[in-house]
């Protein structure tokens, strides 16, 4: 079966429909930003993934920074095996604050880049404890002077714990996704997250960045999406679908 194929092309990929349309050429008044594709992308996601939070388990917004900073490169099931144990041992954040970066290593070393991962945690935590008086700061511009702490971590901790919509979580799935569905060109997470913000309304800004990370865990995964399954599926031209009913886009990909 071609779809078993590795070196297949992904044009090859697609049932007899797709190849159909492929064949008329592209749809002259085809935009992806028109906005109304976009509301209809949102609309679907909230059919699909109503009410979705964050996926990472916490109590309070050091606990949720934490498990931010670990996820990097892992995923959030790993990372939510190790934080209960974590957070029972160091309660608070001047616990961690106390502690060396290779204090922490032991308990944070299966997330991996476990001495980075703590030299980040254990920096931030002296940084909360000796700056803001022990209280993760609720502001973007504070957030970033934390170690370890870039947009994506400041978006998570602002938008899921403090209700804050201050930008769009860029994660390796809001990456991948955004790109599949045209919604930038951009590679930069910094520059996609500036063109999710100028098409995504503003009050959607942190729902949509957790419907598309649960997306990019129950469907459109890395490889071989299950785009047959994908209630998107006839919005979507990427070039990587595994099924499509629609022509492929050769620039729309992961
Ligand atoms: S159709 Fe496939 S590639 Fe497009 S969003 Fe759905 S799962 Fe992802």
């Amino acid at each position: 079966m071609k779809a078993n194929n590795k070196s297949a092309r992904p044009s090859q990929r697609v049932p007899e429909r797709g190849r159909a349309a492929s064949a008329k050429g592209s749809t002259p008044s085809y935009s992806a930003l028109a906005p109304r594709r976009i509301a209809e992308i949102l609309k679907r996601l909230d059919q699909l993934y109503p009410g979705v939070t964050c996926a990472l388990t916490h109590s309070s917004a050091w606990e949720l920074l934490v498990a931010t900073i670990l996820s990097a490169q892992s995923t959030d099931v790993n990372v939510n095996r190790v934080t209960p144990e974590l957070f029972r041992k160091y309660p608070t954040v001047e616990a961690f604050a106390a502690l060396t970066p290779e204090q922490l290593q032991p308990d944070v070393r299966s997330t991996g880049f476990f001495r980075n991962k703590s030299k980040s945690v254990v920096g931030a935590a002296k940084k909360i404890v000796a700056e803001f008086g022990g209280q993760v700061p609720d502001d973007m511009e504070e957030l970033l002077t934390l170690p370890g702490v870039a947009r994506k971590t400041a978006n998570v901790v602002l938008g899921t714990w403090f209700k804050k919509a201050e930008g769009v979580v860029v994660d390796t799935h809001v990456h991948r996704i955004s790109r599949r569905l045209e919604l930038t060109t951009q590679d930069d997470p910094q520059k996609i997250e500036q063109d999710l913000m100028k098409i995504i309304p503003r009050e959607k800004w942190i729902l949509f960045s957790h419907q598309i990370i649960w997306h990019g865990r129950k469907l459109c995964i890395s490889r071989k999406p299950k785009c047959v399954d994908c209630p998107l599926e006839n919005l979507c031209h990427a070039a990587d679908k595994t099924w499509s009913t629609v022509e492929l886009h050769k620039n729309a990909k992961a």
